[in-house]
């Protein structure tokens, strides 16, 4: 009231506190230091680890090709594109890419960004706002969630997958531009949406669909194309409803993203996107070592196969685990195959045990998937060998045993 009123502590000085909150509740994340070790292995804070956790599912972020081009790139263009792509940082390399990411997807056009996250948080607002509906399935990706926010229209969360309640949605809504947001592969359950059904209502209730494809990118659909391909919904079969979007530090190996579809609607989210326009564009130098990505990934038909085969042999070999456990595999016939454990601290457990054992798989927990559903997410890569899953399973069967052993009752 008066200025000789003890001063209020700051807010700032709660900050340490609130950390120890976290960390108490098992929530505390940590980066690991990590180097490359060759294969899908690498050194983990200087220990030599089998890991389990990349999206490079397709194991080309270490091809020496890429690696090749991004050289070459540099020497012709330098490092840094030094502007905003709507400036002067639209390179040549650039440019060509979008139109091969264009004709890699069977879509009209397409637009090239620097990330995936600014992708989903700068287009969503640019193609909806106030007064206008959004749809986003419960389990969507942290981005989708966070540029419906910023977009300030209204959103509607319909249960993850449950197509009745997002129709019953759809209908009751009186906005006139609704739009429709997804993951196609679910990031941490690993299932993919049904992508034909889920445009079929976007048709009946004139709504855009959004798509985002970063776990599909690469490895579903012919020669990699994507979910959407796989879909049948590319090429002379391609819908101006659908927005396809995927990110290019996953299967492609490299960074940053991607959004395609319907010409106009491009040159829309190039007009409108702030994340876009007042940011510098990406660097021509991973433009060509994705263009190099693109040429690899449509002759990878070797490396899917051999991916299919590694997620099969998991899949089968986690299906002789101990029922009384109450581990749940989640059903998933992609890469991201999800081991549900349950507790956060039940998670940590799992993956510290088997740290101990040189893998590194990574517990995923709240607020990344729903309270009680802590899983190990196990993530195969074409850069895995059949030893390597084999590894995996022995030193799972263990964790088990031991977690049996330990339990009450
Ligand atoms: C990884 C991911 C993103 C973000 O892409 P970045 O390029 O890493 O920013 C977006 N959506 C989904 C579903 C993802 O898994």
């Amino acid at each position: 009231m008066t200025s000789s009123t003890a001063p209020q502590p700051s807010w700032l000085d709660e900050i340490p506190a609130r950390l120890a909150d976290i960390e108490r509740a098992h929530l505390l994340r940590r980066r690991r230091v990590v180097e490359p070790a060759g294969g899908a292995r690498l050194w983990v804070d200087g220990q030599p680890m089998l890991a389990f956790c990349s999206n490079d599912y397709l194991g080309l972020a270490s091809h020496p090709d890429l690696a090749e081009a991004a050289r070459e790139a540099t020497h012709r263009f330098g490092v840094g594109a030094g502007g905003s792509p709507l400036v002067s940082g639209h390179s040549a390399a650039n440019d060509a890419l979008e139109h091969e990411l264009a004709a890699y997807v069977q879509l009209p056009r397409a637009l090239y960004f620097y990330a995936g996250y600014a992708t989903n948080t700068g287009i969503i607002p640019a193609l909806v706002g106030e007064g206008d509906a959004l749809f986003s399935d419960a389990l969507n990706h942290a981005c989708l969630i966070d540029g419906a926010r910023l977009s300030r229209a209204t959103i509607h969360r319909y249960p993850h997958a449950d197509l009745a309640a997002l129709e019953a949605q759809l209908a009751a809504s009186p906005a006139r531009r609704k739009l429709v947001i997804s993951d196609a592969v679910f990031s941490m359950d690993g299932d993919l949406i049904d992508i034909p059904a889920l445009l079929a209502l976007c048709e009946r209730h004139d709504a855009l669909l959004l798509l985002d494809d970063a776990h599909g990118f690469g490895v579903l659909g012919p020669e990699g194309r994507g979910s959407l391909a796989q879909a049948g919904l590319t090429g002379a079969t391609a819908s101006r409803r659908v927005l396809y979007m995927a990110t290019l530090g996953k299967a492609a190996g490299v960074a940053g993203a991607f959004v395609a579809g319907d010409t106009a609607l491009i040159e829309w989210l190039l007009q409108k996107t702030r994340t876009y326009i007042f940011a510098t564009a990406a660097p021509p130098l991973l433009a060509s070592a994705l263009r190099q990505s693109l040429q690899l990934m449509a002759a990878a038909d070797d490396r899917r196969a051999h991916l299919g085969r590694l997620i099969a042999q998991l899949r089968q070999g986690l299906a002789t685990l101990p029922a009384q456990l109450g581990w749940h595999l989640l059903p998933s016939h992609t890469p991201v195959q999800a081991l549900v454990i349950g507790s956060n601290e039940a998670a940590l457990a799992v993956m510290e045990s088997l740290r101990l054992q040189g893998l590194w798989v990574p517990a995923i927990r709240p607020p990344t998937v729903p309270v009680g559903t802590a899983r190990l997410r196990i993530a195969l890569s074409a850069a895995h060998t059949e030893a390597d899953v084999d590894q995996l399973l022995v030193a799972l069967e263990r964790c088990a045993q031991h977690a049996l052993t330990r339990a009450p009752g």
